[in-house]
């Protein structure tokens, strides 16, 4: 290592906030100008519907080439690793024919079907801007900007409608697939079945997914949002359950939980006017405090309390400080004069936080470090947050309620368990873990292999962005692989052309970024 490399680790390692505040900030806003201003041009300057099928016929020529060529390695899409929200970056696409699906555009809204049609890689922020002006929202939006659709369907998403729509999945009318063999495959609940329900989780190792169909509702101008302080385990569980379960009172039900005995309960309904027995909060303002902030204000105040919160406030009300994570990356981030001066810059993008990861910082990460979302049952609530609470001791918790319907006999890869008396709930909750545990002598080379093997005791399931370390066969016990590995063989070219899922999402296909920094220097250097 040179002495400019030693000084430039240093740096990143142990002026991480000033650095990110003096350069990651300022190269996100012109990489996020530059992403709205092609949309722009995209969405409303060209036909956008008509150069669709020309992109579909696109892939399909790269997969016919690619049989022609007799069909020698495996497929993955040709989008750059290091801007998908994971910590890791896929190792695969560096031996892995790259198959271009850079299709960006919002193709259709039809109000008649209650749908929207889009390409996969439209984000959530570029949906949720353009329906609300429009007086629509996706049923479901997931909360960070830049998710995107296919990687919202192909792998998952959740948000604080999910209790009653489902996981994003659920809330996806049709899809438009490119298979193995060239074929552009329409896919719903009565066309070809089996693959429609078998797309979510699949991770693109069914096909490329070219286009998505998106249930609509009409949209308020506000969010209703009820703020209840509880200050012990059973009350927080049981007002959670009750407000998860209320799915036609409830349109929106979030809690943040901050230690084991204290957690805000939210329950939100559309609104279009500001009623008297709330105050209004656009809480998205770059100047407003970072919203888990906010929210433990009734912890802290001992009252519970009501707010009108413009739609789009709400839905990306974590984004600037990508839920608490921002804390440790900018530990000055929500003092009231960095907020004023540069909240508006927030957050800085995954991508460039992940090329900038050090040796240094990613021992710390992987040792000391946990980004998980944990989906349980909603029975074993209690006893998800005992568990939290004493192998990890991390706070806060993000729950979003999340119901996973049971399809009857297509068989997916999540399904709710089938309890003894032989009745199914329905409801699950996502327990996310973000953040440092204070948990003496924690190491997470070893709570996390607990932390899976508690999950699969209870008939849970881990979202794969997440680091996991399950082996082939325990990851075979948590998804159900039987629809999955029948339609593998039937599907013409599949095998051949994809990875199963878990080699995709194990350590097998994924590497921290420093290592991938060193697999990608080390291939530079073997070319010269
Ligand atoms: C800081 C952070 C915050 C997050 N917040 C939320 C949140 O609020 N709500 C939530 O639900 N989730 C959240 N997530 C997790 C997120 O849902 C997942 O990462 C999800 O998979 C979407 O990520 P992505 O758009 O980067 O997809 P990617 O990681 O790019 O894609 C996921 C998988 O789908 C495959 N894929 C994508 N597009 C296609 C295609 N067109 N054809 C075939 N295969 C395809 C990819 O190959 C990959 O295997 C968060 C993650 C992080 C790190």
């Amino acid at each position: 290592m040179t002495k400019t490399s030693h000084l430039f680790e240093h740096i990143l390692t142990h002026y991480r906030g000033i650095f990110a505040t003096l350069f990651l900030l300022p190269v996100s806003v012109l990489y996020s100008a530059y992403n709205s201003a092609r949309n722009l041009i995209v969405f409303y300057g060209r036909s956008a519907p008509l150069k669709h099928e020309q992109r579909v016929k696109k892939v399909i020529q790269q997969i016919e080439d690619w049989k022609k060529g007799g069909a020698l390695e495996k497929l993955c899409t040709a989008r750059s690793g290091w801007k998908t929200m994971s910590e890791m970056v896929p190792k695969y696409k560096l031996s892995h024919r790259k198959i271009d699906v850079g299709m960006y555009d919002i193709l259709e809204i039809s109000e008649q079907r209650g749908t929207v049609k889009v390409e996969p890689l439209a984000t959530m922020g570029q949906i949720s801007r353009n329906l609300i002006t429009k007086g629509w929202t996706l049923a479901v939006v997931p909360e960070l900007d830049d998710l995107t659709v296919g990687g919202l369907i192909m792998g998952f998403g959740v948000e604080s409608s999910s209790h009653k729509f489902g996981l994003f999945q659920s809330i996806c009318a049709s899809f438009d697939l490119v298979t193995a063999d060239g074929q552009c495959v329409r896919c719903s609940p009565t066309e070809n079945a089996d693959l429609y329900y078998l797309i979510p989780w699949s991770h693109g190792t069914l096909g490329f997914l070219v286009a998505a169909e998106l249930k609509i509702i009409p949209a308020k101008r506000f969010i209703r949002v009820h703020y209840q302080p509880v200050y012990s385990l059973d009350e927080m569980v049981e007002a959670f359950e009750e407000a998860s379960r209320k799915t036609g009172e409830n349109d929106f039900v979030e809690g943040l939980v901050y230690s084991r005995d204290t957690a805000v309960i939210m329950r939100g309904t559309f609104a279009n006017d500001i009623e008297s027995d709330g105050t209004f909060n656009a809480i998205g303002r770059w100047h407003k405090p970072w919203f888990y902030k906010h929210v433990e204000t009734y912890l802290k105040n001992r009252q519970a309390g009501v707010e009108y919160i413009p739609l789009r406030h709400y839905y990306h009300r974590h984004t600037r400080s990508y839920f608490w994570t921002m804390e440790e990356i900018i530990p000055f981030g929500n003092h009231p004069v960095f907020r004023s001066l540069l909240g508006w810059a927030l957050p800085p993008r995954i991508e460039l936080l992940k090329y900038t990861e050090t040796e240094t910082t990613r021992k710390l990460r992987e040792k000391f470090h946990v980004v998980q979302d944990m989906l349980m049952p909603i029975r074993y609530l209690k006893q998800s947050i005992k568990y939290f609470d004493d192998h990890f001791n991390l706070y806060p918790l993000w729950l979003s309620p999340m119901a996973i319907f049971d399809n009857d006999k297509h068989l997916g890869f999540v399904h709710p368990h089938r309890i003894k008396d032989g009745t199914v709930d329905e409801m699950y909750v996502d327990i996310g873990a973000y953040g440092t545990p204070l948990k003496a002598n924690f190491d997470n080379a070893s709570a996390l292999p607990l932390l899976e093997k508690f999950v699969i005791d209870h008939h849970g399931y881990q979202a794969l962005y997440a680091k996991t370390t399950l082996s082939r066969e325990d990851f075979r016990t948590m998804f159900d692989h039987t629809g999955y590995d029948r339609l593998r063989e039937q599907l013409p070219f599949c095998v051949q052309a994809f990875d199963e899922v878990y080699d995709k999402v194990s350590s097998k296909g994924r590497v921290s970024p420093v290592e991938m920094r060193k697999l990608v220097n080390n291939r530079e250097s073997d070319v010269q």
